[in-house]
């Protein structure tokens, strides 16, 4: 496999990720449902499930790994919190992970976290140090981007599993590219908005939405174009 890439197995339901490590190895995970990982309690159904959903990967990792790292650890659930306010009075106040903890792929706990200590930063010079004042200002204007960052990184789940092995999904992504290359001030795709720019997470949300929009008002427009222009051309055939 080449090294320095995000590998993802998308089964629908389900998916195996395998994300490079600096030493050329890979830490691989399944993200599947409880019940399906309750189904795999013996090395014969493991295996077999391997065979059938990603036979590509036995020997990459090698079937005795494969059995042994399996059974040496047990499924974990994923926690996502949507909270607020995030403080109290002038005393506390939760950031990052205990104040929003995110399922993890978008890849943004972290730097939500950071997100969080720019704000405050901001806060502190615009209150002049006034305790009551910033928390109050942080638990009312952080929340919408904490909670967007959380249905976007459910969404990625779905995306990640599923959606990438879909034609429409890969229509859409060529078309993003293809007009991020073009114009890439005025069109900046979602995963590029939320991974690489410093747009707040709702707003990414609001500029895909927007995005959305002109593709269909375009697509409608051209649909209505090739009907007209098909019209014409079968009137103009009728009489030649
Ligand atoms: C599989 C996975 C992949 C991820 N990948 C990414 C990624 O690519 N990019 C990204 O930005 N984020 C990623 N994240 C998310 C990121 O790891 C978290 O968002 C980040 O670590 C949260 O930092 P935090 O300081 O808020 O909380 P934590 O890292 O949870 O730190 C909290 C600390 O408090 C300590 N603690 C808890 N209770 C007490 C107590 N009572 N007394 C004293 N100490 C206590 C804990 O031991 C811990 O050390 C990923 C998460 C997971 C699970």
């Amino acid at each position: 496999m080449p090294a320095n890439y995000l590998h993802i197995w998308p089964r629908g339901e389900f998916m195996m990720i395998a994300l490079p490590n600096q030493d050329a190895s890979w830490t691989v995970t399944l993200f599947m449902p409880f019940s399906k990982f309750k189904n795999l309690d013996t090395e014969e159904k493991l295996i077999a499930f391997f065979e059938k959903y990603f036979p590509d990967s036995i020997p990459l990792i090698g079937k005795d790994k494969l059995v042994e790292d399996f059974f040496a650890g047990s499924a974990s659930p994923l926690v996502a919190i949507k909270c607020r306010p995030y403080h109290v009075e002038d005393k506390a106040l939760l950031i990052g992970d205990a104040a929003h903890a995110v399922v993890p792929f978008y890849g943004q706990g972290m730097n939500a976290g950071f997100e969080d200590c720019s704000l405050l930063d901001e806060l502190f010079q615009k209150h002049n140090d006034n305790l009551a004042a910033i928390l109050n200002e942080f638990s009312d204007t952080r929340w919408e981007d904490t909670f967007a960052i959380s249905d976007l990184a459910m969404y990625n789940y779905i995306e990640m599993r599923d959606l990438v092995t879909r034609p429409s999904y890969r229509l859409r992504k060529a078309m993003d590219d293809f007009i991020f290359w073009l114009l890439p001030n005025f069109w900046v795709p979602l995963y590029n908005s939320v991974t690489f720019s410093t747009m707040p997470y709702s707003r990414c949300i609001k500029n895909r939405e927007w995005q959305d929009k002109v593709l269909k008002k375009t697509w409608s427009f051209i649909g209505v174009a090739a009907l007209i222009g098909g019209a014409v051309a079968l009137k103009f055939k009728h009489f030649v």
